[in-house]
């Protein structure tokens, strides 16, 4: 596995399978690297597909894992500050789960100075469902901003992006379909802790009370699950965040892909997604939903 901090030692990433993620890496991130290099190895299978995609590292694409705590996505200066940074911890477990690159630049890389990147057209579900889009304001711009700039850089045919952050995942989507890029985007599953707490990154920084509040999200979710009108779903959603104590941001249940609210006779896929505070850490988790709306 090569470490790369520079983009023009990136070379050979075209068509590569890319995991972009801000680095703390725990098993929810090696679950997406692993997944990356199992789509690798099937398109490596694939005639006419390995042509184009062989580089360097093999005869499959290269699946290329990118760690940038990328500034413009945090609404607060703390949280980005306290962002944890764990470089060599990060780079053993790309290695074991598989990957080909690690791409590590620093801000100046990504942005460099005095060059204006493009900020794409922000997709609705980027603006209109009033979930992530209205708790941190800016945050999807920064998120769009970032994921276009290392698309650029790393020229990927595939990019793996995880459900526990539904909102995110729906508008890389949306803008890729929105600036016609021929970049598959596939959803990986989220990986929790034994006892159902979706892993974090900042899960780090729970008291144990607070750990014990923060299982209330995936609670929430198993027990809405067996409701089937929305309203009722989203009231006991929200009644086990506030009897845990968690700071609610939002419960809901929303259409899947758009986030719109459930419109009466509506037939789709449905999410349950919620967020909230414990203490200093912000918390996020979603399930399928399957009522039947209305
Ligand atoms: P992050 O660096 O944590 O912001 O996220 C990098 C990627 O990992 C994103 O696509 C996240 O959705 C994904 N991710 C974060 N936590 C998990 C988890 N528990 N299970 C699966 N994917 C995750």
């Amino acid at each position: 596995m090569r470490i790369v901090h520079r983009a023009v030692e990136l070379e050979s990433t075209h068509r590569c399978v890319l995991v972009p993620t801000m680095g703390a890496l725990h098993d929810g991130h090696a679950a997406l690297v692993r997944q990356a290099r199992a789509e690798s190895e099937r398109q490596a299978g694939k005639p006419g597909i390995v042509g184009a995609a062989v580089g360097k590292e093999g005869s499959r694409p290269p699946v290329v894992v990118t760690i940038f705590v990328n500034p413009t996505q945090f609404d607060q200066r703390a949280d980005l500050d306290r962002y944890p940074r764990t470089l060599e911890a990060d780079c053993k477990i790309c290695e074991r789960a598989g990957a080909d690159v690690v791409f590590a630049p620093a801000v100046e890389e990504v942005y460099p100075p005095g060059n204006s990147l493009r900020v794409p057209r922000l997709p609705e579900v980027a603006t209109e469902p009033g979930l992530e889009d209205a708790a941190r304001p800016g945050h999807f711009a920064g998120v769009c901003q970032v994921v276009l700039r290392l698309f650029e850089l790393t020229r990927p045919g595939a990019a793996i992006f995880g459900e526990k952050d539904w909102q995110q995942l729906q508008v890389v989507r949306a803008m890729v379909a929105q600036e016609r890029l021929s970049i598959e985007i596939i959803p990986g599953p989220t990986v929790r802790e034994s006892d159902g707490l979706a892993m974090s990154s900042r899960n780090r920084f729970l008291s144990p009370q607070e750990r014990a509040a923060g299982l209330s999200l995936s609670r929430a979710l198993r027990e809405a699950h067996a409701i089937d009108r929305v309203a009722d779903a989203e009231a006991r959603l929200r009644a086990a965040l506030d009897s845990a104590g968690v700071q609610v941001d939002y419960a809901v249940v929303r259409e899947a892909e758009s986030l719109r609210r459930v419109g009466t006779g509506h037939r789709g896929s449905y999410r349950a997604i919620v967020a909230g505070r414990v203490g200093t850490v912000r918390l996020l988790d979603n399930a399928p939903w399957p009522g039947r709306g209305g």
